[in-house]
């Protein structure tokens, strides 16, 4: 595995399309394309790692995944009822769907439906509760109590996240939204705030692949269903071409960080920050597409 990752990472160094930074967050538009970090909790318990595997970068739409596992762990099925589980084909922050069907998002992991559960996180609770426990989360999955929100990456993404307050406040208008949009938005910019390197992100999907040792956060069934979810809109309209080069469940964000879950034999972290037309990392998927050839360890 040492071999694989190496010789992957120095692949990826020698291309020359890197893709192009999210521009419409100022604070991620900044960072440097050319960067690439990939790790994999292995099921014996090893942790394997090769290019800047402990450097934080902005894990983003990532969180999605964990904020559903606390929203399901919170109220249950029921948010079934708020939010669907079909695939959008449209971009992550598209608003089309959501008026043809009346507020009711399609999946958990495309901005909307991600919006409603936080919603369902802060059920008439502070904003810092609701964060305490999707960090807290985070922090236990990954067995890393240095995970942190960057506020000024929350801070920029208040200041041009129109679209996302556009999303919210369409949702409020369907009696989707519980809190004030204003305090479930604002959360929900500092959950995508937060910051983590590859070695703890890998560390924090061991629950869902089923990993020995992992921490009990959720059960083997649900743990299935975010996978299957990840799987079909972990990234958006470009989810069928991941299933396709890479055969794993994998969730990306538009700060360049990849997580995917081969079930019960790895967790894999990958992070390069810029993307390709779909807001998914262009490195990071070309790194997927190595390991999973090099490893066969597509599920299908
Ligand atoms: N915070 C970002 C947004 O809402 C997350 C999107 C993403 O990572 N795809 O636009």
């Amino acid at each position: 595995m040492e071999e694989i990752l190496k010789s992957i990472a120095a692949e990826i160094v020698r291309q020359d399309d890197w893709g192009k930074t999210a521009q419409y967050i100022p604070e991620l538009a900044s960072v440097d394309p050319q960067q690439f970090g990939i790790s994999v909790c292995l099921a014996d318990g090893r942790l394997i790692s090769a290019g800047a595997a402990t450097k934080p970068f902005s894990v983003q739409s990532i969180t999605k995944v964990f904020a559903l596992v606390a929203a399901l762990g919170r109220v249950g099925d029921q948010l079934w009822s708020r939010v669907g589980r079909e695939p959008s084909g449209n971009s992550f922050d598209s608003v089309v769907l959501l008026e043809r069907e009346l507020g009711r998002p399609r999946n958990p992991y495309v901005n909307a439906g991600a919006i409603v559960t936080t919603d369902a996180l802060l059920s008439g609770r502070e904003p810092k509760m609701a964060l305490a426990e999707i960090l807290g989360l985070i922090r236990h999955m990954s067995e890393s109590d240095s995970i942190y929100i960057n506020e000024t990456v929350a801070a920029s993404e208040q200041e041009t996240g129109a679209r996302n307050k556009a999303l919210a406040y369409y949702l409020k208008s369907h009696g989707n939204l519980n809190s004030d949009p204003e305090l479930t938005l604002g959360t929900y910019f500092h959950q995508c705030a937060i910051e983590m390197t590859t070695d703890q992100l890998a560390m924090a999907g061991r629950s869902l692949a089923g990993l020995k040792g992992a921490p009990k956060v959720i059960s083997r069934q649900r743990a299935r269903r975010v996978n299957a979810l990840m799987m079909t809109c972990g990234h958006y309209d470009g989810s069928g071409d991941f299933a396709f080069r890479v055969g794993l469940p994998g969730k990306s964000g538009v700060g360049g960080g990849i997580l995917a879950i081969a079930p019960n034999v790895a967790s894999i972290a990958i992070w390069s920050p810029g993307l390709n037309l779909y807001g998914n990392s262009h490195a990071g998927t070309r790194a997927a597409e190595m390991l999973s050839n090099a490893t066969k360890w597509s599920v299908f």
